[in-house]
Formats: C-alpha cells, sequence, structure tokens
C-alpha cells in the first residue's frame, strides 16, 4: 500500500494506474463503516484510494476541529487490511497553501511564512485567498445539518473537488450516514458534469443499532447508553408507519419523546423529501427522517428512509 502527502507524490503515483480507481474519502479516526466503504470501492474501481484528511474548512469555530481523533497508524493499518491500494494522507498546508503574497522566510528546515501572517486555515471562508473557491448548492445546503453549521457543506464540497481532482477517481463512495452530505456531492457531481460515479453505502451499526461514527468514542458509557435513544426513536417511527400512521407530525413527536426521554438536547429532527429535502407531510412514498442530537458535548446525526 502506497501511502502519499504531497499532490505531487499522488499525481505521479496516479498516473501509474491503469483502471478504474475507487475513491473512499475520510477524515480518519476509521471504523468498520469505513471499512465497508472501502469494500464496496472495491466492487467499482481495479485500484481502491482513501483519502484520510480532517478538513478545517468544514469545521466551524466553535466544533471539534482541533480534538477530532487522529490514529493515523491505526488507520494506515486497516485500509492496509482492507486491501486498499493508496492513502492520501496531505497536511492542512498542503491542502490549503498559505497566502503565496505572504512574505517568506528562510529556515534551517525549509521556509516558512513570516509570523504575522494569518494562514488560510485561520480565515473565514469568505478571507481566504481567491483561488480558494466555494461551491455551493444553496437550495441543499440551506435546511437541516447547513442551518446548524453554517459554512459546513462549503468546507466539504470545496475539499471533496479538490480530492477529486487530485485523485481523479471513476467511482467514489460515501456513506448515507451522512445522508446530506452524499446528496449535496451527488449533486455538485452532476452539477459540474464529473465522470464519477458515486456510490451510496449503507449505515453500518453497532450490535446494538448505534450507528457507527468517529464521534462515538468522545460518549461516556452513560452517555452512549443515552444515544442509543437516537436509533430507537428512528426505529419507533418506522414502527407508527407499518402501523399505518402516515402523518408525519405524528412520527416526529413520536421519536422527538424518546430523545426527551433521554434528556438528549434535539438540533432537529426532520421529515423531508429525500432528493429535495422539502419537508413532507405525510409519508406517501421513500421520506428521509433525519435526527441531529446533542448528547452531553457529542453532537450524533442518524437517518433512515421510511418506506410507506
Ligand atoms: P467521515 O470520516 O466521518 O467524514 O466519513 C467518511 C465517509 O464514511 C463518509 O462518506 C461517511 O458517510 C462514511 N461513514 C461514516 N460513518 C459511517 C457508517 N456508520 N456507515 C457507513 N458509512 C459511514
Amino acid at each position: 500500500m502506497k501511502v502519499l502527502h504531497t499532490i505531487a507524490a499522488l499525481r505521479e503515483y496516479r498516473a501509474t494506474l491503469s483502471g478504474r480507481v475507487a475513491l473512499v474519502p475520510t477524515m480518519g479516526a476509521l471504523h468498520a463503516g469505513h471499512v465497508a466503504l472501502m469494500e464496496m470501492a472495491g466492487g467499482h474501481g481495479s485500484h481502491v484510494g482513501v483519502t484520510i484528511f480532517v478538513n478545517p474548512t468544514q469545521f466551524g469555530p466553535r466544533e471539534d476541529f482541533h480534538k477530532y481523533p487522529r490514529p493515523i497508524e491505526a488507520d494506515l493499518d486497516k485500509c492496509e487490511r482492507a486491501g486498499v491500494d493508496f492513502v492520501f494522507n496531505p497536511s492542512v498546508e498542503e491542502m490549503y497553501p498559505v497566502n503565496p503574497h505572504a512574505e517568506r522566510i528562510h529556515g534551517p528546515h525549509g521556509d516558512f511564512v513570516k509570523p504575522g501572517f494569518r494562514s488560510q486555515i485561520e480565515m473565514p471562508l469568505s478571507e481566504r485567498h481567491p483561488h480558494n473557491i466555494v461551491i455551493d448548492l444553496p437550495s441543499l445546503t440551506n435546511v437541516l445539518e447547513g442551518v446548524k453549521r453554517p459554512g459546513h457543506f462549503k468546507g466539504v464540497c470545496q475539499v471533496v473537488a479538490k480530492l477529486f481532482n487530485v485523485c481523479t477517481p471513476h467511482a467514489a463512495c460515501f456513506g448515507q450516514k451522512d445522508y446530506q452530505q452524499l446528496r449535496v456531492i451527488s449533486a455538485m457531481v452532476e452539477a459540474l458534469n464529473w465522470p464519477i460515479e458515486i456510490v451510496e453505502c449503507p449505515t453500518v451499526r453497532e450490535p446494538d443499532g448505534l450507528a457507527m461514527s468517529s464521534r462515538n468514542q468522545y460518549l461516556s458509557p452513560e452517555d452512549r447508553r443515552r444515544a442509543l435513544s437516537i436509533v430507537r426513536a428512528l426505529r419507533a417511527a418506522e414502527e407508527e408507519l407499518r402501523n399505518g400512521f402516515r402523518q408525519t407530525i405524528r412520527l416526529v413527536t413520536t421519536a422527538q419523546r424518546i430523545l426527551l426521554e433521554q434528556h438528549l438536547q434535539i438540533d432537529y429532527v426532520a421529515t423531508v423529501d429525500p432528493h429535495t429535502f422539502t419537508p413532507v407531510p405525510e409519508v406517501n412514498g421513500p421520506t428521509l427522517m433525519a435526527i441531529a442530537a446533542r448528547v452531553g458535548i457529542t453532537r450524533l446525526i442518524d437517518n433512515v428512509v421510511l418506506r410507506a
């Protein structure tokens, strides 16, 4: 397995690959959900690549960018065991170079930017170097996660676009766990005519139903138990639908009650069209029920597609 840290090295390696390349973009702290994506990628390409990059531009100022887990050795080991061909693990400066006009100082270990210049990652997106393009799909990003995490999807689209351009995959795999992200990326690829197949991977869960997430490791045993109310809420909504209740207000109320019993702080419980994200009053076709809630200081998301 090849591990590459720079865009130049990746491009050089990529040029040696013939056949289809399937990519799995991740932020690392890999778990069985990510491994399932790698396995699915194996079915869509003769070479599988994984990117491991904690992307600062998709985190809000009060989010967990600095404390996000980065167990790179264990991650590489999991990629190797999953039969991955290459891992792209760039630094933040490699992906977001500092202002090219900033004054550079020659040091014993190479050039560095004169102190006093803010690095691009410390600046709000709007102030960054104009070459740091922003891609926005407002109709899909002004709802749900986009409301609770302003700028999040601009950061996601920015980094995924750059990763697609440097890795030039034929296919890329994304999890339904982050349903809105999957939909935004599919729409971006379609709108920009990228010849990349977006492959959807079902949510992988712990045996007790908790959706796997790199953030689950923040949970204390007690919070983890309370977090199970999220999947219970989704399953209760499915059960009510099976019992003939199609009004989403009823399904949402049931889900909210289960979350509140465990004192979760609800960001949203929404029932929307899975393609357009417009609210759905009654389940008559596939309907996305999406939940975002905080358990203590840990924010978790999960969803299910309800089918009438
Ligand atoms: P992340 O590293 O959390 O940014 O996730 C990288 C990719 O893995 C995204 O496409 C996620 O949707 C996907 N993913 C994360 N958790 C799961 C899960 N439990 N099941 C399936 N895919 C997942």
